[in-house]
């Protein structure tokens, strides 16, 4: 099987290409059993818009409503193709404030959304993985690298532990522009202590292949792969794509680190039922197997 909970598209994120109907087209295409739509969470402040937002005049009030939108044009294909995929009506989170998590709670019921991708872009409000120049103000800002990882940690926890997302968003993203950097002790304990509490309540880890091109491995890193599942941690696989292209990006590679690490086992999917209104989470045992792989 092969699926992803982690997309987005032109249509509804600036920073994206293509229309969300042909990702959905794109993933059956590619043998997709499974998809999870998870448009960013709109952001409330104006000056929490991106540089391609300031340009087009949107004012935060143009995401909340292009975000409706998504989901509306979201309810159409999970209707349209639900013979031919699974498709889950989510959302990838934020948290620049505290404000965030009760932003984060309306929408989820506002929309009665199937499950987020519980990911932070921020550290104390300032964009981590805009740039390298954004990354190098926030270090400024903050003093060090590690201070800079740590507030990082301690924001992911709050998102954590008061929203329980359904999918880890790219855990370490913190690491996009520092590759390289060895944190203390403090902060991989308090990378843990996350792991441990999403393990708690049932959350599935992403294995995110964003990560490939960007820093030659996925997030999170092989050594945090191997934490989550030796602490009983369940993973699953995004490509987070920001286009129909993107779809089942670096899964050659990803087909590779799971096989090295032996990971198959402990693979899971996230299953909607309609009907039933119930989100599931499902093993699939040897899912590298299935005839999709082939073509990545
Ligand atoms: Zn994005
Ligand atoms: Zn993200």
């Amino acid at each position: 099987m092969a699926f992803s909970f982690h997309t987005h598209s032109g249509q509804f994120c600036m920073h994206a290409s293509g229309q969300l109907e042909e990702i959905v087209k794109r993933a059956i295409e590619v043998e997709f059993t499974h998809l999870g739509l998870s448009e960013h969470k709109p952001r409330t402040k104006s000056g929490d818009l991106y540089p391609e937002e300031q340009e087009l005049l949107l004012k935060p009030t143009d995401l909340s409503d292009l975000f409706d939108s998504y989901v509306i044009e979201s309810r159409r294909l999970q209707a349209k193709y639900e013979d031919r995929i699974n498709i889950l009506v989510g959302m990838e989170t934020e948290y620049i404030r505290p404000e965030c998590i009760a932003e984060i709670r309306q929408l989820k019921r506002k929309h009665a959304l199937e499950y987020l991708v519980g990911s932070i872009h921020h550290v104390d409000g300032m964009p981590i993985d805009f740039s390298a120049d954004s990354f190098a103000e926030c270090e400024r800002a903050l003093g060090t690298t590690e201070v800079v990882f740590r507030r990082y940690y301690a924001q992911q926890r709050e998102l954590i532990t008061q929203i329980e997302p359904e999918v880890i968003g790219h855990l370490d993203k913190i690491a996009v522009f520092r590759p390289d950097f060895k944190p203390s002790s403090h902060v991989i304990e308090a990378m843990k202590k996350n792991v441990k509490i999403a393990i708690d309540y049932g959350a599935l880890f992403e294995v995110n292949t964003a990560g490939y091109a960007k820093i030659g491995r996925p997030y999170p890193s092989e050594e945090i792969i191997k934490f989550i599942v030796s602490s009983g941690g369940k993973l699953t696989f995004s490509d987070d794509c920001h286009s129909p292209l993107d779809i089942g990006g670096h899964y050659s590679n990803l087909a590779e680190t799971v096989r090295k690490m032996n990971l198959e086992p402990h693979i899971y999917y996230l299953e909607y039922d309609k009907q039933a209104q119930t989100l599931s989470s499902k093993p699939v045992p040897r899912c590298l197997e299935h005839k999709a792989w082939k073509q990545f």
